[in-house]
């Protein structure tokens, strides 16, 4: 799971929530109930124990499904930043609507720019996806766009915060190893 973290921002790793983009495997999907997202929102360090167990007892299949499409309107616009063409509207118009809903209804906490959520709301199945799709509006704002990039063999995306900005991998102990070995298996069979 730890190795599922190197985006470097929330929403990065929200949009990387899937096991792989370029070549995604018959079983892609990391969020197959609310508490796969209660386990991703702990080992994000998003939330604690309490908040992801509460996560995982919402019973409203349609959140499930809300928090699938604000990934994949992360992803859609991250990728499209990392890919340098225009971000595109629709999912960003998408994520504003999630971040504004719920929040007319009642009061919540900020830390900084991020939502605060109060231990009964992390019940609240709108109040998680403001939650997350703040997280995305937040790095559309705030990341250096030349330094987000995706994976070449899986299509994760990263913010490169390395001094030379020379990071090419997810992962080097896994993409990068895994095209040294395609590499090789490549260069013996010729
Ligand atoms: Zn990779």
């Amino acid at each position: 799971m730890a190795e599922h973290f190197v985006g470097g921002h929330p929403a990065l790793d929200l949009s990387n929530a899937v096991f792989d983009r370029r070549n995604p495997p018959p079983h892609n999907e990391l969020f197959n109930s609310p508490r796969d997202i209660g386990t991703w929102l702990l080992a994000a360090g998003l939330a604690d124990e309490g908040e992801a167990g509460a996560v995982a007892e919402i019973p409203d299949r349609h959140f499930l499904n809300e928090v699938r499409e604000i990934r994949e309107s992360s992803y859609a616009l991250f990728n499209a930043i990392a890919s340098n063409v225009e971000a595109p509207s629709q999912p960003l118009g998408l994520l504003f609507s999630r971040a504004a809903c719920g929040l007319e209804a009642q009061q919540v906490g900020w830390d900084g720019t991020r939502l605060d959520l109060s231990s009964h709301q992390w019940k609240n199945p709108a109040l998680l996806s403001a939650l997350l799709a703040h997280l995305s509006i937040e790095a559309f704002f705030t990341l250096p766009r030349a330094r987000v990039h995706a994976c070449p063999r899986c299509g994760w995306l990263f913010v490169d915060t390395s001094r030379g900005g020379k990071r090419r991998w997810c992962n080097m102990r896994i993409c990068g190893n895994r095209e040294k070995i395609a590499r090789h298996r490549g260069y013996m069979a010729s």
